[in-house]
């Protein structure tokens, strides 16, 4: 799909060019920021961990209190058939699910939720050693204690984000009590020697999709995997630092604020996870 082609959208059980698509005023997604999401990345056409994505989805919708308006068996056919009508190799496709519209009140209202999905061109990942790393910058984690649920309300994400890109980096890591806990749009890992860490998924990190798969591929490399938090400072002297996200897979981490991260180039641990990670894609994705 090129940019010239028109975008599509599934609308609560309807699609439609995506620039026709509208949403009341009074929705709250809009209002309250009361409703969840997805990311899901597409290769080859075809979704990558769907089902651990509509899983998270599952539980974020149960944990605000916010019923599914359709099964998870028949949304996935729902993008099923939407993808064979918006062929696209590289991309990912987004889901919003909100409260719904109704007369603006903080009670929940009775009404019907929006669900939500369209897909979006991504460029291509470059090959892990070609990828230029990033540069992270830490910023206070001033987020709600459930981060666990995938919301909408991403206000801090935003705003810490764009804190890192005005000081020229290019994602912030939340830092609280000093401890690591992950990032703006990614989670974050650190190596040391042959163990990868990573703060525990719950009030302040959200179980994000890839950081699952690493943690399931890494025993397989031979790596012992630490769930625990770690402070910025246990952080600085690893040897190596990456980030995961459905959209970026792994990228490793150049610098964080002004100093050199390792030895400044992608490490071989994070090197050999994004082999592993590759190959899972390519098996499931083929
Ligand atoms: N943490 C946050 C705050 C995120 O927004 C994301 C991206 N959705 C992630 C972690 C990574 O999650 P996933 O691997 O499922 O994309």
């Amino acid at each position: 799909m090129t940019t010239t082609m028109t975008e599509s959208i599934w609308l609560n059980g309807d699609i439609m060019p995506l620039a026709e698509a509208r949403i009341g005023v009074e929705d709250r997604g809009f209002q309250f920021a009361d409703g969840i999401y997805e990311v899901i990345r597409l290769y080859n056409g075809k979704p990558f961990t769907l089902d651990a994505h509509l899983r998270r989805l599952q539980k974020s919708a149960r944990d605000i209190q916010l019923p599914l308006p359709i099964e998870l068996a028949d949304l996935q056919n729902e993008i099923a058939k939407f993808l064979t009508r918006a062929p696209l190799r590289d991309g990912m496709i987004y889901l919003q699910l909100t409260r719904g519209s109704a007369p603006r009140s903080h009670a929940f209202p009775q009404c019907k939720p929006t669900l939500l999905f369209y897909v979006r061109v991504l460029p291509p990942i470059p090959e892990p050693p070609a990828a230029e790393g990033v540069k992270l910058l830490t910023v206070p984690d001033e987020r709600w204690k459930r981060c666990w649920i995938k919301s909408v309300a991403l206000l801090p994400n935003v705003l810490a984000k764009n804190q890192a890109l005005a000081a020229g980096a290019d994602e912030a890591v939340f830092i609280d009590n000093d401890l690591v806990t992950e990032c703006s749009s990614s989670n974050v890992f650190a190596v040391i020697g042959q163990h990868l860490i990573t703060h525990p998924v719950g009030s302040k990190v959200l179980p994000g999709i890839t950081r699952q798969v690493l943690l399931e591929l890494a025993p397989k490399l031979g790596l012992n995997v630490d769930e625990r938090p770690f402070s910025e400072e246990e952080a600085r002297r690893a040897d190596e630092i990456f980030i995961t996200s459905a959209t970026r897979e792994i990228s490793w981490a150049a610098r964080w604020n002004d100093r050199r991260v390792g030895q400044g180039r992608c490490g071989p641990i994070t090197l050999k996870l994004h082999s592993a990670l590759r190959q899972k894609i390519a098996r499931e994705t083929a």
